[in-house]
């Protein structure tokens, strides 16, 4: 599967025609928004990077182990620091919070307090404590450090889930909830085809692979009492899957009967509205967007 630069640009275009068209979305968010994915696509046609020798075994996998656990995700170090700069100039230039961030992270860097190599690592291996010290130094931003790391890797982690991809059978269902990839957890879903077969998103490397349709991803529960959905007035093409054993929710996207495209870290925000309906059901939300929310 090779990266084809102007047709995902196009897409992206054509995503955020759609999104501008979202009243709720304040339209500097969405300039921020469409602005890092533009970098991320410049990005992801320059990555270098290719697969360590060893990927989990086939009956290893079959099992449920993802092919290259995320901490052993290969980066290409040049493009993700430029990256993280261009990402870093563009928040100084947005205003209001961001651009405090900014500043913030600029001084930490003069100071040598920041290390964006160690940053990167404590992404791969999850490390929250990590995140969440700079959230506490940045109460203003507190989502900041994390979003610059995460949107400054991603094109890597694609790249490296694309060389991935061609050592498994990705028609297969995967029944183990977490990313056959990385072993992250889902960001949203989508159903396609005919049948609504359902796509989750990785919420790292952004991998689409095909679950089962009625299984909770969080923890496993397949009991159809326990898994219910429900739908939002105005917000045609999304439903919310909610699981009443872990109380975990995820939004999909159903777009098989409307012209509109999907791409899932931008379906994410253009339904932000269902995060506010689940969340007052008191349904938790275990993997945060692309976006900081
Ligand atoms: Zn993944
Ligand atoms: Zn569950």
């Amino acid at each position: 599967m090779s990266f084809d630069l102007d047709k995902e640009r196009s897409r992206l275009e054509r995503k955020l025609e759609a999104l501008r068209k979202k009243e709720f979305i304040p339209a500097p968010l969405l300039e921020i928004v469409a602005r890092t994915a533009e970098l991320q696509l410049e990005a992801r046609g320059k990555v270098q990077v290719s697969l360590p020798d060893q990927i989990a075994p086939a009956d290893a996998h079959a099992q449920g182990a993802s092919l290259l656990p995320r901490e052993q995700f290969p980066y290409d170090k040049a493009v993700t620091a430029e990256t993280f700069g261009k990402l870093l100039a563009l928040m100084a230039q947005s205003g209001g919070s961001m651009a405090e961030g900014a500043t913030s992270l600029h001084k930490a860097l003069e100071a040598r307090e920041f290390s964006l190599e160690e940053a990167c690592d404590a992404l791969l291996q999850d490390d929250q404590l990590f995140f969440a010290d700079w959230g506490a130094r940045m109460p203003e931003a507190p989502s900041f450090v994390r979003y610059l790391v995460q949107g400054s890797l991603v094109p890597s982690l694609m790249a490296v889930s694309d060389l991935l991809a061609e050592r498994r059978d990705t028609e297969t269902v995967w029944s183990h909830g977490h990313c056959p990839h990385c072993g992250s957890m889902p960001l949203v879903a989508s159903l396609r085809n005919k049948e609504g077969f359902r796509y989750l998103t990785c919420s790292l490397c952004r991998h689409e692979y095909r679950a089962k349709r009625l299984q909770c991803p969080f923890c496993g529960e397949e009991d159809h009492s326990k898994l219910e959905y429900f739908k939002a007035e105005g917000e045609a093409g999304f439903e919310v899957h909610v699981c009443r054993s872990c109380h975990c929710y995820l939004k999909v996207a159903d777009f098989r009967e409307l012209d509109r495209l999907s791409i899932p870290v931008l379906d994410d925000l253009e339904s932000l509205a269902l995060d506010i309906l689940a969340r007052e059901q008191g349904f938790v939300r275990p993997t945060q967007s692309a976006w900081g929310f």
